[in-house]
């Protein structure tokens, strides 16, 4: 089973690893593929780079065997669709192999305005992980998805190749990118929540407005 895991990882942090590994163990598979999308220029001009966002995420995961990185979003030209990514996935691992798409229920909700949506169940299954937030609209299409082929536990996920939703409600850790970067815009000190590599290759790149010469 090959499980993708999206985000625009500016930058990659606990979070994010954490949900992994927890994905890894709960949906019983050895490898998670994370795949950074791409940003539109026009947002925010202190993100980094994709190719700066690439390279924190392989510091990130350069000792966990179990999590790899998937570039194809950022080589593709223009805006990442999940459906363009999961059609492509589909043609390399074949017709039988089960495909897994992670999302969380805040990007969920919005799933029915995702381009080519009604194509995704029929290339993957979604796994949706719980997170802080308003609930899904009972009586939107999001929430009838779940309801109408939700499963109950991962293993059925290994028994079909697509067509699947399953919601999980794994320990999340209370961190996010945007919380980072306005830490280290202002000075302070982001470390623990991430990897001690990923911060010296951002105040080695000066990123998010980080002092390169900053020594905490
Ligand atoms: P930002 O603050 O810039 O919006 P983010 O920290 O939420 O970023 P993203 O790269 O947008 O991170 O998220 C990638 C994926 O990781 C999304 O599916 C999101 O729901 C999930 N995610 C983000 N933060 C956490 C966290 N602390 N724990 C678990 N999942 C997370």
């Amino acid at each position: 089973m090959h499980v993708i895991y999206g985000g625009t990882f500016d930058p990659v942090h606990h979070g994010h690893l954490r949900l992994a590994i927890e994905l890894r163990e709960c949906l019983g598979v050895s490898e998670i593929s994370l795949v950074p999308c791409h940003i539109p220029p026009h947002r925010g001009s202190t993100s980094a780079s994709s190719a700066q966002r690439l390279k924190l995420l392989q510091l990130a995961i350069a000792d966990e065997a179990g999590l790899v990185v998937d570039d194809r979003e950022l080589t593709r030209q223009g805006a990442s669709f999940t459906a363009d990514t999961l059609r492509q996935l589909r043609e390399e691992l074949g017709a039988q192999e089960p495909l897994v798409m992670v999302v969380g229920t805040d990007a969920f909700a919005g799933f029915d305005r995702w381009r080519d949506w009604q194509r995704i169940p029929q290339l993957a299954h979604v796994v949706v992980v719980k997170r802080p937030g308003p609930e899904l609209d009972p009586e939107g299409v999001p929430a009838k998805l779940l309801r109408d082929h939700g499963v109950s536990a991962a293993d059925q996920l290994h028994r079909a190749p697509c067509g699947y939703f399953l919601e999980l409600n794994p320990p999340l850790l209370d961190i996010s990118a945007t919380g980072i970067r306005e830490r280290i815009r202002s000075g302070r000190s982001p470390r623990y929540l991430l990897p001690d590599p990923v911060w010296r290759e951002i105040r080695c790149l000066g990123l998010y407005g980080a002092c390169p010469d900053g020594n905490f």
